[in-house]
């Protein structure tokens, strides 16, 4: 799995981040690329994208639906919040948050 990168870009409305591909997190602006829970949550899109493939699409737009619609409860982004404590992933974004802060000074 290629290590992403993360850039400063467009994202969804109402979203702060989001993984459009799996070696990119984008962030809204530059100061959440820094917040290390938040690069966890998104380290594990990259994941799931890297599991399912195209498929992460479908799935994600499949986890919405029969979640009633619902952002929080799509099971990708409950799997995701998950991430936001986890230790390993939090030391995996703390080093993608050093290589996004020491490349764009
Ligand atoms: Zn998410």
């Amino acid at each position: 799995m290629s290590l992403p990168k993360i850039i400063v870009g467009r994202v969804p409305p109402g979203a702060v981040a989001w993984v459009p591909v799996p070696d990119l997190i984008v962030v809204r602006e530059r100061r959440f690329a820094s917040r290390r829970s938040l690069i966890a949550h998104e380290l594990q899109h990259v994941i799931q994208h890297n599991v399912y493939g195209w498929m992460f699409y479908v799935h994600y737009v499949w986890g919405w639906v029969t979640a009633g619609f619902s952002y929080r409860r799509n099971w990708m982004e409950r799997d995701a919040r998950l991430a936001e404590g986890d230790p390993e992933m939090l030391e995996w974004a703390d080093q993608l948050i050093e290589r996004f802060e020491s490349s764009s000074v």
